[in-house]
C-alpha cells in the first residue's frame, strides 16, 4: 500500500449526507459490452503494431510491437477483471464535455474512446492506443465539470504530441546506447564507479527535465482546446490547485471512541487490549513530516510551477476566482464518485484500508447504513483472509516510519483481532447476530 493511496481519504469537507435510499453501488456486469470493447481494442492496438514495423526499422520496431502486444495482454486482464465500468453515469458527462471539445478543435481524433476506472485516485492517463482512462477519482477532487474538461484536454493534448510514444522509443534507443557505454566502462579503471554514476544521474535529469517540458507542452496545447471551447478559462487553473491540494493533505484521525463506538457488538463486547500498540516512541513524526514534504515535492512544486508558467503564457489566467459551483448534474456525479470509493477498494481487495475508510465516514455519521454494511462485507473477508493465513495481502503491516500515527493504531488494532473477534464483528455487521 502506498502513501498516496491512503492520502485519499482525507476527504476535504464532509460535505454530503444525502442519499436518503441504501445507494446500489455501479453494475459492472456487462458482459457483452467488455467483450465488443476488447475485440476493437485489439484490432486498434494490432493497426498501431503495423504503423511501427513501417516507421521505425529493426530494433526499436521490434521492441515496440512486444511492449504494445504485451501491453494489451495486461489490459485485456485489468478490463476482464472488470476494473473499468462500460455504463455509468460518468459517460453522458464526458461524452458531452468530448463532443464540445471536438466541435472548436479539429486536431481532436474523432474516435477517442474513453473509459471510467473504478479507482478512487484523483488521474486520467491515456494508454498507448489513444483510449482515455478517467478515474473516478477525479470526480471526488473536481468542483465541476470545467475542471473535468481541462483534465481532458492536457490529456488530449499528450496524446496528439504522442508523448509517451516518444519517450519509449527513446528509452529503446538508450538501452542500447547504455549497453555500449557499459562495454566501454569495463575497460575504464580509473574512477568507474564515478562515471557510471554520472551516466546515471544525466540520464535520470535528462528524464526529469523531459518529463517537465512534456507536462508543460500539454497543458499549453490542452489550454488552448479548452479555451476554444466554451469553458470558463479560470477553472484551469483551479483544476490543477485542487489536485495540488490532494498530494499535501495528511490523513485524518480516527478517535479511540470510533473504535468503541464500532466494535462493542452485543455479546462481544469491546476489549481495551485490542487497542495496545507497539511502543511509539519508534514513531518520528520529523521523519514522517520530513517524508510527508518529500513525498509531495515529486508532484507539489511541478504543479505550481506548471500555474506559473500557463499564467506567464496566457496572461488572462493571471487572476484568482472561486471555482464555480457544480451543476445538479455533476453534484450528482460527485455524488456517485463519493459512494463508489468503498467499492472500489473492495474491488482492488484493500479490505484493511476499507475497513479504516468506512471508519472513517462513520466517525462523521455519514450514510451509517451504507458503511455499516460495507464493515459487514470486509470483515468476512478478513475473517476468510486470517483462515487462510494470507491476511497480510490485505491488510498492511505496521511501519512505524512510513504511517501515520493513526493508521499505525488501526493496524495494530486489526492484527490485535482474534479470529473469533473478527468472527462475532463481522457477523454483527452482517445482522446474522442474535442482536
Ligand atoms: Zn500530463
Amino acid at each position: 500500500m502506498n502513501y498516496r493511496k491512503l492520502s485519499l481519504f482525507i476527504l476535504l469537507f464532509s460535505f454530503y449526507s444525502g442519499f436518503s435510499q441504501v445507494y446500489e453501488p455501479i453494475d459492472t456486469a456487462d458482459y457483452s459490452l467488455r467483450n465488443n470493447y476488447l475485440k476493437i481494442a485489439k484490432d486498434k492496438n494490432n493497426i498501431l503494431i503495423k504503423g511501427f514495423k513501417n516507421k521505425y526499422q529493426g530494433k526499436v520496431g521490434n521492441k515496440l510491437e512486444k511492449y504494445y502486444t504485451e501491453f494489451f495482454s495486461e489490459f485485456e486482464k485489468d478490463v476482464k477483471n472488470k476494473d473499468y465500468t462500460f455504463k455509468s453515469e460518468f459517460d453522458k458527462e464526458i461524452d458531452q464535455i468530448i463532443a464540445e471539445l471536438k466541435k472548436n478543435n479539429s486536431q481532436i481524433p474523432q474516435n477517442l474512446k474513453v473509459l471510467i476506472a473504478k479507482d478512487n485516485m484523483p488521474n486520467a492517463f491515456c494508454l498507448p492506443d489513444g483510449t482515455f482512462i478517467i478515474n473516478m477519482g477525479l470526480f471526488n477532487w473536481l468542483d465541476n465539470k470545467d475542471q473535468v474538461a481541462s483534465v481532458i484536454c492536457h490529456e488530449i493534448a499528450h496524446n496528439i504530441l504522442e508523448h509517451s510514444l516518444n519517450l519509449l522509443v527513446e528509452q529503446i534507443q538508450e538501452d542500447t546506447s547504455d549497453k555500449t557505454t557499459l562495454e566501454t566502462l569495463k575497460s575504464v579503471t580509473v574512477n568507474k564507479s564515478n562515471t557510471a554514476f554520472e551516466i546515471f544521474k544525466n540520464r535520470v535529469y535528462k528524464k526529469g527535465i523531459e518529463k517537465r517540458q512534456q507536462e508543460v507542452k500539454a497543458d499549453s496545447l490542452g489550454y488552448v482546446f479548452f479555451k476554444n471551447s466554451g469553458f470558463k478559462k479560470i477553472e484551469f487553473i483551479n483544476a490543477l490547485n485542487n489536485l495540488k491540494d490532494f498530494d499535501s493533505i495528511s490523513p485524518r484521525e480516527i478517535k479511540v471512541e470510533t473504535y468503541k463506538l464500532l466494535f462493542d457488538v452485543p455479546n462481544h463486547p469491546f476489549k481495551e487490549k485490542w487497542m495496545k500498540t507497539e511502543d511509539f516512541s519508534l514513531y518520528n513524526y520529523d521523519f514522517y513530516k520530513e517524508k510527508l514534504d518529500k513525498d509531495s515535492l515529486a508532484s507539489h512544486p511541478e504543479i505550481s510551477k506548471r500555474i506559473e508558467i500557463l499564467q506567464k503564457n496566457f496572461t488572462e489566467l493571471n487572476t484568482s476566482e472561486a471555482a464555480l459551483k457544480p451543476d445538479v448534474n455533476f453534484e450528482s456525479l460527485q455524488k456517485i464518485a463519493r459512494m463508489e470509493i468503498l467499492p472500489n477498494l473492495f474491488h482492488s481487495e484493500d479490505y484493511g484500508l476499507g475497513v479504516y475508510v468506512s471508519m472513517q465516514f462513520l466517525q462523521d455519521k455519514e450514510n451509517e447504513e451504507y458503511y455499516k454494511m460495507w464493515l459487514g462485507r470486509l470483515f468476512d473477508k478478513i475473517y476468510e483472509a486470517r483462515k487462510n493465513y494470507n491476511l497480510n495481502r490485505y491488510l498492511d503491516r505496521v511501519e512505524p516510519k512510513k504511517q501515520s500515527k493513526s493508521y499505525q493504531q488501526f493496524l495494530n488494532f486489526m492484527w490485535n483481532l482474534s479470529m473469533d473477534d473478527i468472527k462475532n464483528i463481522a457477523d454483527y455487521y452482517n445482522k446474522k447476530g442474535t442482536s
